[in-house]
């Protein structure tokens, strides 16, 4: 059997690529940068170890517990310290506590009064049954009131997607929540009701999941899956262009080396939405004969370069912790646009894992731009270390100079679910369908976070593998 081909060695890529290995399928692993990982960038620098991209994976599905004890990962998995539990968001000017219980709700100093009676009132409100798609403000406007929108879920939607929560699509972006309205009729009464089955699906709710890293940050699980990959992986090897042949597909590599083609018997494509607007796909609608060239036709996947991605740039500062007034316990602090600060929000990532900043020093990793300020991502890194300074001087009462400075610019960050997004994910399926053994896995279509792509890229490589069992067995 030719080698199924796997476009982008991102995690989506490289946990397909190990799961087909293991089900005894050939792969080739082809990966345009000089490094596998993709947006995960871990960095060891003068005692410190810093985090680009994501931060922590969330163990929200059995499958990424089985990755980790699938790739020998468990010894070097590190859960957070307990007293990191703790999430801020800064309600007038100062970081908040979130409530974790409905007792701490009713005390907080995160809303006013008004804010908590119109929550309370929540379970009576009727559902939507028009069908409509609704952005994440609309609908939380509709179902919790003005005040949590603006303190609450516009800081949520900054951290977790760097998003505009005017834009985003609840139904593509938060699923769940679209999910828990047209079933329960409720926000509130689905949290309670909808416990029960996700224990029975053996899932975790995303705020209750485990999270964790490793030893040496997260960059840990890509180097370990290339390592059991070995040859398999092609870096510096960047796809051009697939195209159709009677055997699979043939695709169109350029690396430093030169320019060749190579022939396989499926493609994943595990890149960007934006990288896949440039990629040339020819199929051939004579199936039986499309080595001749009858009936070829190009694909226009141009439409996939409207998707935004917008700019984050995340600067991580290290300080003397006598020079920070705040006691930066806990997971980070969000950071609503109503607030008037330049960051979107900063972990305290030193407190989350042990090994994060040399003894007697803290790190905080703040990113910049998003949807919100999408100008600031690309300022010069002196100009980011002092803007995030005057922001963290201000919230956390940091004083004295950073004793480490680093910063990362992610040009195109991550892809907004906005309202009509399902018309890209629409747009993918059909072309799964008129392309056999052309696959589409990871962030652009089956949810943004990493436990999101390691669940993407396990059950694509299932897919793959029934579909490659059943052609065969059409053909033997
Ligand atoms: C700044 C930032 C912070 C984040 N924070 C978190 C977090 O805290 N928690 C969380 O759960 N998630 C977070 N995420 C999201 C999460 O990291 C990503 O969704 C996930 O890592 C995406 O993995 P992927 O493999 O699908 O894509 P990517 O990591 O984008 O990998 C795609 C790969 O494909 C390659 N490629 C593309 N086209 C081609 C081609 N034609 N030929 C060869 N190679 C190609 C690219 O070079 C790239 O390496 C964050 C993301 C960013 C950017």
């Amino acid at each position: 059997m030719k080698s199924v081909a796997i476009i982008g060695a991102g995690i989506t890529g490289l946990t397909s690529a190990f799961y087909l290995k293991r089900a005894g399928i050939p792969v080739t692993v082809y990966e345009m940068s000089h490094r596998a990982g993709g947006v995960i960038q871990s960095i060891r620098s003068n005692g410190y170890l810093a985090e680009f991209g994501p931060n922590t994976i969330l163990e929200t599905s059995p499958k990424i517990t089985q990755l980790i004890r699938d790739t020998g990962l468990e010894s070097r998995r590190l859960d957070p310290d307990p007293k990191a539990e703790a999430r801020y968001v800064v309600r007038d000017q100062r970081p908040i506590e979130m409530p974790g219980s409905p007792l701490g709700f009713f005390t907080t100093k995160l809303f006013t009064p008004m804010a908590k009676l119109a929550v309370m009132r929540e379970p009576f409100i009727p559902p939507r049954r028009d069908g409509r798609e609704e952005s994440i403000a609309e609908f939380v406007v509709r179902r919790l009131g003005r005040e949590f929108l603006d303190h609450a879920i516009d800081a949520v939607v900054a951290g977790v997607y760097a998003g505009d929560p005017q834009k985003l699509s609840v139904q593509q972006a938060f699923p769940k929540l679209a999910a828990l309205e047209a079933k329960y009729g409720s926000l509130i009464k689905g949290q309670i009701l909808g416990g029960r089955e996700r224990r029975k699906r053996a899932e975790v709710a995303r705020d209750r999941a485990p999270k964790f890293s490793f030893d040496e940050g997260l960059q840990v699980l890509p180097d370990t899956l290339c390592e059991l990959l070995g040859e398999a992986v092609r870096l510096n090897t960047s796809v051009t262009r697939l195209t159709q042949t009677a055997e699979g597909w043939a695709l169109d590599l350029v690396a430093k080396d030169g320019e060749w083609r190579a022939e396989h018997s499926a493609v994943i494509y595990a890149g960007t939405a934006f990288q896949l607007a440039e990629l040339g796909v020819e199929i051939s609608s004579a199936l039986s004969s499309p080595a001749l060239g009858a009936n070829r036709r190009a694909l226009d996947l141009t439409s996939f370069s409207e998707i935004r991605y917008p700019p984050v740039a995340s600067v991580a500062l290290g300080f003397r912790r006598e020079d920070v007034t705040h006691p930066c316990e806990g997971f980070g602090a969000l950071i609503p646009k109503i607030e008037g600060f330049k960051i979107l929000g900063t972990i305290f990532s030193s407190s989350l894992f042990p090994n994060r900043a040399p003894a007697g020093h803290l790190t905080l990793t703040s990113y910049v731009g998003g949807e919100r300020y999408p100008e600031l991502a690309s300022l010069p890194a002196e100009r980011l270390v002092e803007l995030t300074l005057q922001d963290l001087r201000a919230l956390l009462g940091v004083r004295g100079e950073p004793t480490f400075q680093h910063c990362a610019f992610y040009p195109k960050a991550i892809p907004q679910y906005n309202v009509g997004y399902g018309r890209y994910r629409e747009m993918m399926s059909d072309i799964e369908m008129k392309a056999p053994n052309l696959f589409f896995a990871g962030h652009y279509r089956d949810g943004i976070s990493l436990s999101d792509s390691i669940v993407s890229g396990c059950n694509i490589a299932a897919r793959v593998e029934n579909q490659l069992a059943s052609s065969h067995a059409l053909l033997s």
